[in-house]
């Protein structure tokens, strides 16, 4: 009862929009009774960073992802230890991108008997690409310094402002890793998914879900019963979609699986959390038509190279970016670009040359 009464309190905070810093540039927040969010207050900052979800239970507590840099992982564990004395026995890797699993070691290093749970596809590609990632990333930042970046931006801001966008999002990059990734240890998933996992905990209810190819092949997300939650890693992500090498002709099927679990929140793999279907079917709309029109610009003979000037989103495009230079900037780098590629290969036409 007690403990009812004070989540109501606490409950209140957020809609005047409490939230706590514990890393400069990201927001803790409450999502349900023991649940929270450790979240970048800017979506577009530099280095972009998945979200990373702790759910406290009567005994331990469960770790959903654990951000690209190792020193806001540091911040995360700080918090944890200071809110619960419950160790953490699970971190789900929702999948491989370094953005969801450079501070899994961090983690481990805090609560050594905690496993990494992730699907198998998601193992692989950490065994064969992960720690090349990391060393080709430090090679690349070895004589750069931010505040060069950053004058060389101001510089091109009148020509291009596009590049200068680029080039502050780099910065950002160089500015959190450069420090950690000579540090970095590289620790894999001890559990595998590939169907699903159940964990019963009190009332609560934390089920591990592979419900088909999305983002990556080896999606997994976290669905809470109970509270009717749903922690979806970059399957969707907030305000705008990333689809690099993407399975899309698969994806709105698995985005449909996901819809069928009922959450009445969805926590995306980067971006504030959603509080109805309205955005997940927005996407399932945008991915449908990039893929229809790709593979009729395809049938018509459109050779990949021009491929972009065949495909018009413009009516989804705004509606996802609002005409926000940051949103147009993500839209382009992140989901139309990227997402013209994975269309492609997707639907079974030549690889690019591009790849
Ligand atoms: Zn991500």
């Amino acid at each position: 009862m007690f403990r009812s009464i004070l989540f109501a309190l606490v409950l209140i905070w957020p809609s005047f929009g409490w939230a706590e810093t514990i890393y400069p540039g990201y927001e803790w927040r409450l999502v349900d009774e023991g649940i929270y969010l450790h979240t970048q207050e800017d979506p577009f900052a530099g280095p972009v960073d998945g979200n990373s979800i702790v759910i406290v239970n009567e005994d331990d507590v469960f770790v959903i992802d654990t951000h690209i840099n190792p020193a806001v992982a540091r911040a995360v564990v700080s918090k944890i230890k200071s809110i619960t004395d419950n160790p953490v026995s699970y971190i789900v890797n929702t999948h491989w991108h370094d953005d969801h699993i450079n501070g899994n070691a961090t983690f481990q290093n805090a609560f050594p008997n905690a496993e990494i749970i992730a699907h198998p596809y998601s193992a692989e590609k950490l065994k064969d690409e992960w720690r090349n990632l990391e060393e080709s990333r430090m090679v690349a930042y070895e004589s750069l310094t931010v505040e060069r970046i950053l004058e060389v931006a101001e510089a091109a801001e009148a020509d291009d402002p596009m590049r200068a966008m680029n080039l502050r999002l780099y910065a950002g990059y160089v500015g959190a890793l450069k420090p950690e990734l000579p540090t970095l240890e590289y620790v894999y998933p001890t559990k595998f998914v590939s169907d699903q996992l159940v964990f019963e905990r009190g009332d609560r209810k934390i089920e591990v879900h592979w419900v088909g190819k999305g983002n990556t092949e080896g999606d997994l997300i976290v669905f809470l019963p109970n509270e009717e939650l749903v922690i979806t890693g970059d399957m969707l992500v907030a305000p705008i979609p990333y689809a690099f090498d993407s399975p899309m002709q698969e994806w709105p099927t698995t985005l449909a699986q996901l819809k069928k679990l009922g959450a009445e929140t969805i926590i995306p793999g980067h971006g504030k959390p959603q509080k109805n279907m309205q955005y997940l079917d927005q996407v399932i709309d945008l991915i449908n038509a990039l893929l229809s029109q790709v593979d009729q610009a395809a049938k018509n003979g459109v050779a990949y190279e021009n491929l972009a000037d065949a495909v018009d989103l413009n009516d989804h495009r705004k509606l996802f970016t609002s005409g926000d230079a940051d949103a147009e900037f993500a839209w382009k780098n992140y989901f139309f670009d990227p997402g013209l590629n994975s269309a492609w290969v997707s639907l079974g036409y030549t690889p690019s040359v591009k790849e």
